[in-house]
């Protein structure tokens, strides 16, 4: 269960940026996460919503982005979306990951004190 400890290392970053930066209380939380990151977004929340009680993030939202897989073909430059090794337009096995390992905090909503 990854998702516990992703939503423990977000909790610590942004209770440790709340004491930097003064915060009243966070209000919500937007993630991004790629679809090869394996997060069960229903299980990050929940583990986020327990882990926040008692921080200056109790009651925050925690909105996740799910981005999609996507590949670009180390042959002809195109792009595609499907969940298949293969160029649709070349027919190469070349290829490299241009979304889809994203995990980041895009934004958060605060409050001032
Ligand atoms: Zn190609």
């Amino acid at each position: 269960m990854h998702e516990l400890s992703l939503a423990d290392a977000i909790v610590s970053a942004l209770v440790k940026k709340c004491e930097e930066e003064g915060w009243g209380a966070v209000r919500v939380v937007n993630l991004r996460v790629g679809a090869l990151r394996q997060v069960f977004p229903e299980m990050l929340r929940f583990a986020f919503e327990t882990l926040v009680k008692d921080t200056p993030l109790s009651g925050a939202a925690l909105e996740i982005e799910e981005v999609p897989l996507s590949w670009r073909c180390g042959e002809c430059g195109s792009v595609w979306a499907e969940e298949t090794g293969v160029c649709p337009l070349c027919g190469s096995f070349r290829r490299e990951t241009v979304s889809g390992m994203e995990l980041e905090i895009q934004s958060v909503e605060v409050e001032a004190p």
